[in-house]
């Protein structure tokens, strides 16, 4: 049995091997970074020599289940077909780079179907993870579950699930966002048993390959996508440790976005390492 992974969201500004020399001084086991600017523009090159140093930090550290996240302006079901074209594009090009990290996941959002409906959306979606399938192999593809803000895909698992399903794509699979779930409306505080058992029969729980670990700050089905620290919010860290405790989630990446600096980041590790009975 795989050990379950705990981390957080690291800047890429330092260069990865800053990313892994970070996450160590976190006594992270695992971590997520931006493939590039979360909103948009030019990124720069990634050098081989600081990837292999990265590598090399993780190995010696026991650090794995690492997730790129795509930027999240880039709307791969936008009505406009410009803008899907450079998410395509972008996307497809995160993908070539990330061969060369071995194992690191592809994590995006579904998008905003901007009007075209739901259906649409859909197809769309599964059209760029058939476009993405090349590299899927090497790193997997994660949808994100969304709050549903607007007209964001993904809020339902039966959409995620439907997707998943039309791109029929091995290698592809779902990143839970705690926040977003509640923010969406499923009860992981009072009933995280249902949420499961729902997620496993729209989706699958074999297709679950990542948890970001959040509080929110608004009420479940608020649609928000506001982040909290963990305990701080209205979720709550009787139910958060229930989710980084529960048997069926056991060897996956837990990752924080939670409104932190370093130190913040530090203590919530430590409290989930902690909650751990061995
Ligand atoms: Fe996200
Ligand atoms: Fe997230
Ligand atoms: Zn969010």
């Amino acid at each position: 049995m795989r050990e379950t992974r705990i981390g957080c969201h690291l800047s890429l500004s330092g260069g990865f091997a800053g990313m892994a020399k970070t996450a160590v001084s976190l006594e992270a086991t695992t971590f997520q970074f931006f493939s590039a600017n979360p909103r948009g523009g030019k990124s720069r090159e990634w050098a081989r020599a600081d990837i292999e140093e990265m590598l090399r930090i993780c190995r010696e550290h026991g650090i794995g289940g690492l997730v790129a996240h795509a930027p999240y302006i880039l709307n791969p079901c936008s009505s406009d077909p410009e803008k899907r074209k450079l998410a395509l594009e972008r996307m497809e090009e995160d993908m070539k780079r990330l061969q060369a990290i071995p194992g690191c996941m592809y994590n995006l959002h579904p998008g905003c179907h901007t009007g075209q409906g739901t259906e649409e959306g859909m197809r769309e979606v599964a059209e760029l993870l058939r476009r993405l399938a090349p590299y899927t192999a090497a790193n997997p593809v994660l949808l994100e579950t969304m709050a549903g803000k607007g007209t964001e895909l993904g809020s339902r698992f039966s959409e995620l699930g439907e997707i998943l399903r039309m791109a029929d794509v091995p290698g592809s699979g779902v990143c839970l966002d705690t926040c977003h779930v509640w923010d969406a409306g499923y009860d992981i505080q009072g009933g995280l048993e249902a949420v499961l058992e729902a997620f496993d029969r729209e989706i699958g729980l074999e297709r679950l390959l990542a948890i970001h670990l959040n509080d929110s700050k608004n009420a479940r089905g608020s649609h928000r996508d506001r982040h909290e620290k963990l305990g701080q919010g209205e979720i709550g860290l009787k139910a958060l440790l229930a989710v980084t405790s529960h048997p069926a989630l056991r060897g996956l990446p837990f990752i924080l976005e939670t409104p932190n600096e370093a130190e913040g980041y530090a203590a919530e590790i430590r409290l989930v390492h902690e909650d751990r009975p061995c």
